[in-house]
């Protein structure tokens, strides 16, 4: 029987051709010890690019547009080692896209993500191509085929049950050869070009892994997997070897970037194990993050520390906001309608406090200020907030872990501004001026690990 089997390689694995041929390697000895299993490489945009296309877009009106496509052609050219008819027309095939948009004066939704997913469809033939001269065969198939989305344009989410029936109509494809994909874009079901977000790379690989009922799915990165804290506050954080899907789920997202924030539901569909691994350790379990379905026991509960800026605090005040029915649905309704999505809530007697990303913040207050509800007297805005999250299995269920995580905040002066517990079974989180993030992450992560063996002027 044949097996599948998700790889996928991010931007930071490919700048330069050696890191291409590190990752030859990594195939190639992987499919030399497992010859029963059919790989599924998912590849992200070469390094830099998808920013490029980002900037272009962003100062479309002063951009030389043909100039911008030959430096393209040749900075993939260059990975290659000579010109190539094929590499041109895909470099080149979405120009009119650019010069419709610069001529008309504004981006489209559909423009601007065929665009930005652009490096990826670029990227998955260069590697296609280096691998086939390194004797590895893949065939090259486009997401925009079979990976159907819900046509939420800018980060949308893949409807894994189309996708999976598109993906078995034509199995005889998958089975018959090692296939490359380029990942971070689908499309909607109208065909419209719809990506999944930044980093949405390792959303395809899951989502395939799902569909394909892979064996496991690997992620390969520049950093060895999750960490017990963000490197910019805590000078030695450590490797956390194993995470629960929900842990893994609530870390990213809030605010570990080291996983994409959808990345995780699809596998826990099919309890089907991920691995985040650091592409210079080639693909080694026991240097990489494994999250599993087990739950996995550890000395502490309390595994990891993440934390993220992007985030605004609306709040709707009233006398009597707890006591009225249905207020908080009006406006959670409302919000949906305007296609934002809310992080969490916190209520009481007088005040609704909505959590959303800082983006939107502005558009949920004036939506509430249209809003007209009698009850409410008052809306505030704030966005000058970090969110703290402390994640483990069992976090809840320990006496003492809520009050060592705040004593350790209150020690350094920090203000705790808003706590949100029992919410996730395996999260608390807590609110903080932006201004504070960096040291609350520090002062709990010694709090759980200890401080002493780093210099704290180290940094
Ligand atoms: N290239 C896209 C990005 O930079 C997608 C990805 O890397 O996964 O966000
Ligand atoms: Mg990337």
């Amino acid at each position: 029987m044949v097996r599948f089997a998700v790889l996928k390689f991010g931007g930071s694995n490919f700048k330069s051709v050696n890191d291409i041929k590190h990752v030859v390697s990594i195939l190639s000895s992987l499919k030399e010890v497992s010859k029963d299993t059919r790989y599924v490489i998912v590849v992200s945009a070469l390094y830099g690019i998808t920013d490029k296309l980002v900037n272009a877009l962003k100062n479309l009106q002063d951009l030389e547009i043909d100039n911008f496509f030959q430096e393209l052609y040749e900075f993939h050219r260059n990975f290659l080692g000579s010109d190539d008819e094929r590499l041109k027309s895909v470099i080149f095939s979405i120009e009119d896209f650019l010069q419709g948009a610069k001529l008309i004066g504004r981006v489209p939704d559909f423009v601007y993500d065929t665009v930005v997913s652009h490096g990826e469809r670029c990227s998955a033939y260069v590697l296609s191509e280096i691998f086939r001269r390194n004797g590895l065969d893949f065939s090259l198939i486009d997401p925009k085929d079979f990976i159907v989305t819900d046509g939420k344009f800018g980060g949308a989410t893949i409807i894994l049950e189309r996708t999976e029936e598109n993906i078995l109509t034509n199995m005889d494809k998958w089975l018959q050869n090692d296939v490359i994909v380029p990942g971070f874009y689908g499309a909607s079901p109208n065909g419209d070009i719809t990506i999944l977000g930044r980093g949405g790379s390792d959303y395809t690989a899951t989502a395939l892994g799902y569909c394909l009922r892979a064996a496991y799915v690997a992620l390969f990165k520049d950093v060895p997997g999750f960490l017990t804290g963000d490197p910019r506050a805590v000078s030695r954080p450590f490797l956390v070897s194993a995470l629960s899907y929900d842990e893994a789920d609530e870390l990213s997202y809030f605010g570990a970037k080291v996983l994409h924030y959808n990345a995780v539901d699809p596998l826990r569909l099919r309890d089907i194990p991920l691995y985040i691994c650091d592409v210079t350790n080639g693909f080694n379990l026991n240097k990489c993050t494994r999250i599993v379905p087990e739950k996995t026991k550890v000395n502490y509960c309390v595994k990891s520390i993440s934390s993220s800026r992007d985030i605004a605090i609306v709040q709707f005040k009233g006398r009597n906001l707890g006591r009225v029915p249905g207020v908080l649905g009006e406006i959670a309704k409302a919000v949906a309608n305007m296609g934002i999505n809310i992080k969490f809530v916190i209520t009481s007697q007088t005040c609704i406090s909505l959590i959303v990303s800082r983006n939107d913040g502005e558009r949920v207050m004036k939506l509430a200020e249209s809003l007209r509800l009698n009850e409410i007297e008052e809306v505030t805005f704030k966005h000058d907030k970090a969110l703290i999250a402390v994640v483990g299995e069992g976090l809840l269920d320990h006496h003492g872990i809520a009050s060592r995580i705040f004593k350790a905040v209150a020690d350094a002066r920090i203000n705790v501004e808003m706590i949100s517990a029992g919410a996730s079974e395996v999260a608390l989180y807590f609110i903080v001026p932006e201004e504070a993030e960096i040291e609350a992450v520090r002062r709990v992560h010694d709090e759980f690990w200890g401080g002493s063996e780093y210099d704290k002027n180290d940094r």
